[in-house]
């Protein structure tokens, strides 16, 4: 089986989960995905409040599983594929430069964005 075999049948797994899931009106929130592979797939199925209560459980989930917060986590992510110098400093595990250059824009709102989710302010 090719690796582009391999990805399609993830692909398809993914979607006949769905289908079952919608048969037998369970709901599901999942997201799956490979940088090294360029690969992503997301499925959803339910009402609003069971997506919403399976984020909660999910984000718990998380947190227990790796002893860190879930915006901690997310950061993180945002910050692996960020392709400004202080995050690109940071993957490569060198000094961070505190200079200001226009590609710095997106880390900047991504730090502040979290900063502010971090003490509460989205959550009204
Ligand atoms: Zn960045």
């Amino acid at each position: 089986m090719t690796q582009e075999n391999k990805l399609e049948w993830v692909k398809e797994l993914i979607c006949e989960l769905t289908e079952e899931c919608q048969k037998q009106g369970i709901s599901l929130v999942m997201q799956a995905s490979s940088e090294k592979h360029d690969f992503a797939s997301s499925s959803i199925s339910g009402s609003d409040q069971e997506l919403g209560l399976n984020l909660l459980l999910l984000e718990s989930n998380i947190e227990e599983d790796t002893g860190k917060t879930i915006n901690t986590i997310k950061r993180q992510g945002a910050e692996s594929v960020c392709d400004c110098p202080r995050c690109t400093a940071k993957r490569e595990d060198k000094s961070v430069k505190s200079e200001n250059t226009p590609d710095d824009v997106l880390f900047k709102f991504l730090e502040a964005l979290f900063s502010v989710a971090e003490s509460g302010g989205l959550d009204d």
